[in-house]
């Protein structure tokens, strides 16, 4: 399926582990851009909205939507932007929005008043790094009410034992990604093939989206260019199927 960005607002502030080498920041760094502000973003809000001399929507029906990827949709200064978005969002129900947090304990604050069950058109996808923001996070994942919960454990730097989780039948999907750039931690396969086993074991479907910089590979240590980890994560995977 066909999928786009969509940051409706841009910055963040670093919460956990996860956030210390931050893509948002490293790469606002190199344009001089405060990452610390948080702002809307003037071009890019109403995106989903844009229509063509036509007057048909810009961005196709069944397009998967990222939502908030340089910055976090459940931050503090959104509060007054996100009321918008969700209308945005509830406009164009045959869009599928992917909206990945590392603050889900305010997602329940954070709904709209028609939210109930969640829209059938929104996916959460809660991002942890280690076995300490998996056990702080995904509690809250799993009481929210939503159509589809995703796991995103990324950057990876741990094994992290999902069992408790993935027996609930709650979670539709978990992708794993190591961390990028040059000042990356480590990304083992093995840590990945004993996530996918796991999933393997609930029949939740896995991923492995990216390398990450500093992948380890059968205990061998490896540089992978950023343009080159989906390929890599992909040639791995082929190996995981395998096995
Ligand atoms: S929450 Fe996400 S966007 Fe924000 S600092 Fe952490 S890793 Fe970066």
């Amino acid at each position: 399926m066909k999928g786009i960005l969509w940051n409706p607002w841009h910055g963040c502030h670093k919460c956990s582990e996860g956030c210390a080498n931050c893509f948002v920041f490293y790469l606002d760094k190199k344009r001089d851009v405060d990452t610390g502000t948080v702002r809307r973003s003037k071009t890019n809000f109403s995106l989903p909205m844009r229509k063509n001399r036509q007057g048909e929507f810009k961005v196709a029906s069944g397009t998967e939507v990222a939502t908030c990827f340089t910055s976090d949709f459940f931050i503090e200064e959104a509060d007054e932007w996100r009321d918008e978005a969700w209308d945005i969002i509830k406009s164009r129900p045959d869009l599928n929005f992917l909206i990945c947090t590392k603050r889900i304990q305010r997602a329940s604050d954070c709904l709209p008043n028609d939210w109930a069950d969640g829209y059938e058109n929104v996916a959460i996808a809660v991002s942890c790094e280690n076995i300490t923001a998996a056990k702080n996070r995904l509690h809250y994942l799993l009481d929210l009410p939503v159509k589809r919960r995703y796991i995103f454990l990324s950057p990876l730097l741990e094994y992290i034992p999902l069992n408790e989780f993935l027996e609930t039948g709650l979670i539709d999907m978990v992708s794993v990604g190591g961390e990028s750039y040059e000042n990356a931690r480590l990304c083992d396969f093995d840590w990945v093939k004993r996530i996918k086993e796991d999933c393997d074991k609930y029949g939740v479907p896995f991923d492995f989206h990216q390398t990450g910089s500093n992948f380890v590979y059968e205990g061998r240590s490896y540089r992978i260019k950023h343009h080159d980890e989906y390929e890599q994560a992909k040639k791995a995977m082929k190996i995981l199927h395998k096995d």
